[in-house]
């Protein structure tokens, strides 16, 4: 596969293409010329002098775009680094992601953006955009200066990973972004209510002697935040849903015409509280995994619409950071190179989701919420692409993690379907070797 890198004319034939707008998968091929798509042909094979890569067997999709990544860079590059991060989100078959704004220094200021811009530009592994704090220092108190993050390169605001406590200032916030034409990235926990909690408030955590948050913390703080939504008419994405009964609001709000948008999680959508029962510390996150009944909630959001997209919150941390007492251990787990393979083991060969609507939930879905390019098989645009082996079964090892961090649940396990590689503007990059 290593010759492709380099041929700036050829045709991908043999394969099946996902075209996740059009919501089908099927045979095609297609002609990619300078990095771009030049052509898209609905047959299998085409007649043709150029040279073709033959992906007989496999399918070529849309690159996936991951609207909640952390990359830990600037201030905690022993976690992961812009190069690390994005290496890893380019082996999980994503061509663009969406870094979170809690890095140190925050990105509060026009030049973390820019700095942020350069480095993922260096690293040439995928697209990066960025997020910008919603409030100085992700305090909570004072909002940043949205119109210079803006002109430095940012596409949504964010302080994810704390909600902003403040009605006041989250309204303030929604009028001046609603203003701008940015997204407000919502971390939607009560922090009153998940006070030192260490998972999800249970039988299971009663049980197991840790603190629990209850499901009602996400409820009440995605419910005001909805209410702010519908007061400023600015466009409020709630990240990382795990409740049920948020999901109930979310739907709601939508029918009502109100400007709210919702992501899941891979964690969210297949991870159970009662795995905690080893105090895996790597199974710590926040929101915490919830019972059955919300996974299967989540489950059903997917395809009714109530979810728009699937994120990783791919949240990288040191082996030390996590061996240490559950209750210390930092909230957190990687998602960026198993978030195909364990959503299409899990969901799709279970035969409960298609796979055009998973494919559509990591492309055109976050696409649409935040209102970036790609997403889509199209002429014209560039080539961003994955190539996936849909039976290839494979084992999550952790000397194959491109990530700088491996706190993830998943190392050791198996699954089926494998992301082989992605072009990059036409630039073949293998996830396999
Ligand atoms: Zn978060």
């Amino acid at each position: 596969m290593v010759k492709w890198k380099d041929k700036k004319e050829f045709w991908i034939s043999g394969g099946k293409l996902a075209d996740p707008a059009a919501g089908k998968i099927r045979s095609g091929s297609v002609l990619v010329q300078k990095g771009l798509i030049t052509e898209i042909q609905w047959q299998k094979k085409v007649e043709t002098d150029l040279p073709v890569l033959d992906v007989e067997g496999r399918l070529l999709a849309p690159g996936f775009i991951d609207i909640h990544t952390h990359l830990r860079e600037p201030g905690d590059e022993d976690k992961e680094t812009i190069a690390s991060g994005t290496a890893a989100a380019m082996a999980g078959g994503y061509t663009s992601i969406l870094c979170m704004a809690n890095t140190d220094p925050v990105v509060d200021d026009p030049s973390v953006v820019e700095y942020i811009i350069r480095r993922a530009e260096a690293a040439g592994n995928c697209r990066v955009y960025v997020t910008g704090a919603v409030t100085k220092g992700i305090k909570g108190d004072h909002i940043s200066e949205f119109f210079h993050l803006k002109k430095a390169g940012i596409v949504a605001l964010s302080d994810d990973g704390k909600y902003i406590d403040n009605s006041r200032v989250m309204r303030t916030a929604l009028e001046y972004a609603g203003m701008l034409g940015l997204p407000v990235i919502a971390h939607c926990e009560d922090t009153y209510l998940t006070d030192e909690s260490q998972m999800n408030e249970s039988y299971v955590s009663t049980r197991l002697g840790l603190k629990g948050a209850h499901t009602a913390s996400e409820e009440i703080a995605v419910a005001r935040d909805i209410r702010l939504a519908e007061l400023t008419g600015a466009h409020l994405h709630i990240a990382h849903v795990s409740a049920a009964g948020s999901l109930g609001l979310i739907k709601a709000a939508k029918e009502k015409g109100i400007r709210v948008t919702a992501e899941a999680s891979p964690h969210h959508l297949t991870l159970d509280e009662s795995m905690l029962e080893t105090y895996d510390r790597n199974l710590k996150v926040n929101p915490p995994l919830r019972g059955s009944a919300d996974i299967s909630a989540l489950r059903s959001a997917l395809k009714d619409g109530t979810i728009d997209c699937i994120a990783t919150d791919h949240a990288p941390h040191t082996d030390i950071d996590k061996q240490v007492e559950f209750d210390f251990a930092p909230p957190g787990m990687t998602g960026l190179e198993t978030a195909f393979a364990q959503l299409h083991t899990e969901l799709v060969i279970t035969g409960e989701l298609e796979l055009i609507d998973l494919i559509r939930m990591m492309t055109t879905g976050p696409a649409d919420v935040i209102g970036l390019p790609g997403g889509r098989l199209q002429e014209g645009e560039p080539a961003d692409l994955v190539l996936i082996d849909p039976g290839e079964e494979w084992v999550y090892k952790k000397e194959i993690i491109r990530s700088k961090a491996c706190n993830s649940p998943l190392v050791g396990k198996k699954f089926t379907g494998r992301v082989q590689g992605v072009f990059l503007e036409g630039r073949w990059r293998s996830a396999v070797s």
